[in-house]
C-alpha cells in the first residue's frame, strides 16, 4: 500500500520518539501527495526516518498515531489490536464473567486508537468515532470486532454524529453497522441496567464509574444518600444494595429520571427506600434539608476548553460549597469532576475553597480516578480525565 507521506520540521520529531500519538499541524514541514482528511498517512523525520503511521485530518491535530512501526492499517491490524484489549477487559475480569458484561472495550488512545471508543452492553457494541479516519475505517472495526467477540457479540450500534468533526461534512447519521435490538440488559457488578444507547447520552451508560460505585457500596449502610446528577442511577443502586436507608436520585433531564425509575424496578422492585427527582441540581441543592449524610456530586464536565476553566472551577467550588454547608456531621461527600481540562491540582483546589467556605473539618478518605478499562497511555498523559475524591465531613 503506497500512503502519502508527512515530513516533520526539524526539532519536531522529539514527541513522536517518545511515542506521544498526536502529530501538530505547526510540526508539518512537507506533504507528499495529496492526502484526504481520514487518510492514512506516514510520517517521517530527519534525514526520511520513518517515524509513525496514522490518520490525517485538518485540524490543530494533523495526525494520530496508529502504529510507530511500518504496518498495513488492514484487517489483520484491526483485528489484533482489538484482540489485545479485549484480552485485557478478560484479565481484569470484566468480560467473559457472569456478573459483570458492562465494560469500555477500547479507550482511544490508552488502547493505542485514538479517535475511537467502543463501550460494551451485554451483546451491543457501541462504536464512536472521534476522528474522520475511524468514521472511514467503521466497516473495518465492526468485522474486526465480530471476530474477536464471535457469537457474543450480536449488534453494532455506530454513534458518531456529535463527537466527529462537524467541519468535515461527513453525513455520518447514527445507526447499526450489525444486529439492530434497540435495548439490552447490561450488568455491572450484578446490577442490571437498562441501556439506552440511541437516545442516551454519551454510549448510553457512564461506564467509567463503575469501582467508584462499588466503593460508595461499601459506605451505604444505614445511610441517607443524595445521588446527585444520578443519570440512569448509577451510584443510587450500588447504595441500595449496600443498604443504605433512603436514597434520592435527581438529574434535570426526564428522560434520565424515567430510565433510573426503570433500573430500580429491574433490581429492587417495589422498594420504598428510592426516589427520583427531575430537577435542577442547584435549585434541589438549595431548598433541602440537611438530612442527607452521604451525597454524591458527579456533574457533566463544566469545563470542555481551556477558555472557560475559570468559570468551571467557580462552579465546582459552588457546587460543593452547598454540599459542605448541608451534608450531616459525619457525613461523606463523593464528589467528582469529568473535565479533561481541569487538572488534579485544580480541581482539588475549586474543592478545598469550598470546604473552606464552610468552615468545616474535612478530611479526604479517597482519591479516585477512572478504572483500569478506561487506561491512561504512559505517553499521552492526557488521557487522564476523571477525577474524584471522597471526603469525610465533621
Ligand atoms: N453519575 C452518573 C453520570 C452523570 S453524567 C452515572 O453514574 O451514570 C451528568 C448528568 O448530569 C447527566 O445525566 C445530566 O443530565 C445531568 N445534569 C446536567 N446539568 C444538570 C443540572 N443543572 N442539574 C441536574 N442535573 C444535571
Amino acid at each position: 500500500m503506497n500512503y502519502c507521506k508527512i515530513f516533520l520540521k526539524p526539532k519536531k520529531e522529539e514527541s513522536l520518539l517518545r511515542f506521544h500519538p498526536w502529530v501538530f499541524s505547526g510540526a508539518i514541514q512537507s506533504i507528499e501527495g495529496n492526502p484526504e482528511e481520514g487518510d492514512v498517512v506516514e510520517v517521517y523525520g530527519a534525514n526520511q526516518r520513518f517515524l509513525a503511521i496514522g490518520h490525517y485530518q485538518i485540524g490543530s491535530i494533523a495526525v494520530r498515531i496508529l502504529s510507530f512501526k511500518q504496518a498495513a492499517i488492514d484487517a489483520d491490524f484491526w483485528t489484533n489490536r482489538i484482540r489485545i484489549a479485549y484480552d485485557l477487559r478478560r484479565e481484569l475480569g470484566l468480560a467473559g464473567v457472569e456478573n459483570n458484561n458492562t465494560y469500555r472495550l477500547i479507550h482511544g488512545e490508552g488502547d493505542n486508537l485514538p479517535g475511537l471508543v467502543i463501550d460494551m452492553y451485554a451483546h451491543t457494541a457501541v462504536m464512536q468515532a472521534h476522528s474522520v479516519g475511524m468514521h472511514y475505517a467503521r466497516h473495518n472495526i465492526a468485522e474486526a470486532l465480530k471476530t474477536v467477540l464471535g457469537d457474543s457479540l450480536q449488534n453494532i450500534y455506530y454513534k458518531s454524529e456529535a463527537t466527529l468533526p462537524y467541519k468535515a461534512n461527513l453525513g455520518s447519521e447514527d445507526g447499526y453497522l450489525y444486529g439492530g435490538e434497540v435495548e439490552d440488559i447490561a450488568i455491572e457488578n450484578g446490577l442490571k441496567f437498562c441501556v439506552d444507547w440511541q437516545k442516551g447520552q454519551k454510549t448510553g451508560f457512564f461506564v467509567d464509574q463503575r469501582e467508584n460505585r462499588s466503593l460508595l457500596e461499601k459506605y451505604a449502610k444505614g445511610h441517607s444518600v443524595l445521588n446527585m446528577f444520578c443519570y440512569t442511577g448509577g451510584f443510587s443502586f450500588y447504595a441500595m444494595r449496600g443498604g443504605a436507608e433512603i436514597v434520592h436520585s435527581v438529574d434535570s433531564s426526564a428522560k434520565a429520571i424515567s430510565l433510573t425509575n426503570k433500573n430500580v424496578e429491574l433490581n429492587f422492585p417495589g422498594d420504598p427506600r428510592h426516589k427520583a427527582f427531575a430537577e435542577d441540581a442547584f435549585k434541589y441543592l438549595e431548598k433541602m434539608g440537611s438530612n442527607y449524610d452521604l451525597i454524591i456530586l458527579d456533574p457533566p464536565a463544566f469545563a470542555k476548553h481551556k477558555n472557560v476553566l475559570r468559570n468551571a472551577l467557580q462552579g465546582y467550588r459552588k457546587l460543593n460549597a452547598i454540599a459542605f454547608e448541608k451534608i450531616k456531621p459525619g457525613g461523606i461527600l463523593f464528589t467528582f469532576s469529568c473535565s479533561q481540562v481541569v487538572s488534579k491540582e485544580n480541581f482539588r483546589l475549586a474543592v478545598f475553597s469550598a470546604a473552606a467556605q464552610s468552615g468545616r473539618s474535612v478530611r479526604i478518605l479517597h482519591q479516585l480516578t477512572q478504572p483500569a478499562d478506561h487506561p491512561v497511555n504512559i505517553y499521552h498523559p492526557e488521557g487522564e480525565y476523571l477525577k474524584g475524591l471522597v471526603l469525610y465531613v465533621e
